[in-house]
């Protein structure tokens, strides 16, 4: 997204010597930090990773990024940000798509919900302002979907709008930059706003886009949350941690066990065919897309085990069997209801499938092109 300047290779660079930034105070608030700007910037000019949507100050496909990019890692959002745009080149191409075509490229990306906000969004630009993005960061809040995170990268990449980005990349930047413990804050939503605060003072004004993306950059590359690598920081010397902190302690996982038949049979047409059910746009969770037919019992008899698949679901860690179901055995094991259908092979692919079937059909070897085409090692293994 960053469009000056460019970075050289894009290499990333061994340990360098940072410029003399301003001795820290005891008060954040009160430092001065022209030389962390100056530093990290220079720093991203050479340290950036290159991906796709940092060729563009296009806001539509800014946007478009943002929202794949939350909760979801950069690797598994790639191919997904390329396919997408080149499907919907424009938010009024988006506009005109119908749900279930933004689901099926958005299939295996999980929180489906963020795709269904970015299209009524997208319909909302189209329908009622002609198909021009809202210019500034408080106007694009008001779109669906658009929170102070977004509004924020959108504004200032797209349109150099000098205000601060706060992900839980830059929360965790910051804070650790402040020498503040979050145990130690008394609680997130107090830290929360100093963070906000100390990120506005700490922006550049004159390239705030370019700002925002190091600092995110700067989270997810070196200052992580665990191992930070200090010793090659470029704002080493404005930093009142230099380490790990406490954070806050994750929920922990639960496991749950899960079971699915595949059931194949020869087409009409010479294709091979798989039987699939529609989630009901009732459920809470991936309403609307095409899900194997779940199994009546989780215990799959061994010799119709086709295959064991790990699978997380928000909080929870799935084992889901998989069973071979000849076509006259599907009603007896498979639970009841939900719209079925028998669909070719070749057209499942380019269905808004769950993430974790279309990990199984992948892994069956029966997907062949759309959104299948990711590798596996990409698909799925998020949260929905
Ligand atoms: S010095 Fe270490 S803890 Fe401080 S900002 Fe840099 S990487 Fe993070």
């Amino acid at each position: 997204m960053s469009a000056t300047p460019k970075a050289p290779g894009r290499k990333k660079q061994p340990a360098r010597q940072v410029k003399t930034a301003t001795r820290p105070a005891s008060e954040p608030a009160a430092r001065q930090w022209a030389g962390l700007r100056e530093n990290l910037l220079d720093w991203y000019v050479v340290a950036q990773r290159d991906l796709p949507w940092r060729h563009t100050t296009d806001p539509y496909a800014i946007w478009v990024s943002e929202i794949m990019l939350q909760q979801t890692r950069v690797a598994a959002v790639i191919d997904r940000y390329q396919q997408f745009i080149a499907r919907f080149p424009t938010v009024v191409h988006l506009a005109q798509a119908t749900e279930q075509e933004v689901l099926a490229l958005w299939s295996g990306l999980g929180y489906y919900r963020r795709a269904r906000m970015l299209h009524q969004a997208a319909q909302v630009v189209a329908g009622e302002m002609q198909g021009s993005m809202p210019k500034n960061s408080a106007e694009l809040r008001k779109l669906p979907g658009i929170g102070a995170y977004t509004a924020a990268a959108i504004a200032s990449i797209a349109y150099g709008e000098p205000v601060a980005v706060v992900d839980g990349n830059v929360e965790r930047v910051v804070s650790r930059l402040g020498g503040w413990d979050f145990g130690a804050e008394g609680g997130d939503t107090k830290l929360r706003r100093r963070i906000e605060t100390v990120a506005g003072q700490m922006l550049a004004p004159s390239r705030p886009g370019d700002f925002n993306q190091a600092m995110m950059e700067l989270g997810a590359t070196v200052c992580t949350p665990r191992g930070p690598q200090c010793l090659v920081c470029p704002v080493v010397q404005d930093c009142l941690t230099k380490g790990e902190h406490r954070t806050v302690s994750r929920a922990p996982m639960s496991s749950q066990d899960a079971a699915y038949a595949l059931a194949v049979r020869d087409g009409t047409m010479g294709d091979s065919e798989v039987l699939l059910e529609q989630r009901a746009q009732s459920q809470t969770v991936m309403p609307g897309l095409w899900e194997l037919p779940p199994l009546r019992e989780a215990a799959v008899p061994d010799q119709d085990l086709r295959m064991t698949v790990r699978h997380a679901i928000m909080q929870v860690n799935y084992t889901v069997r998989i069973r071979t179901v000849p076509e006259p055995d599907v009603d007896a094991v498979t639970v009841a209801g939900g719209d079925r259908r028998w669909v070719p092979l070749t057209e499942a692919s380019g269905m808004a499938l769950t993430g974790l079937t279309r990990k199984v059909l992948t892994r069956a070897h029966l997907l062949s092109g759309g959104p299948g085409k990711r590798k596996s090692s990409q698909l799925g293994d998020t949260a929905h």
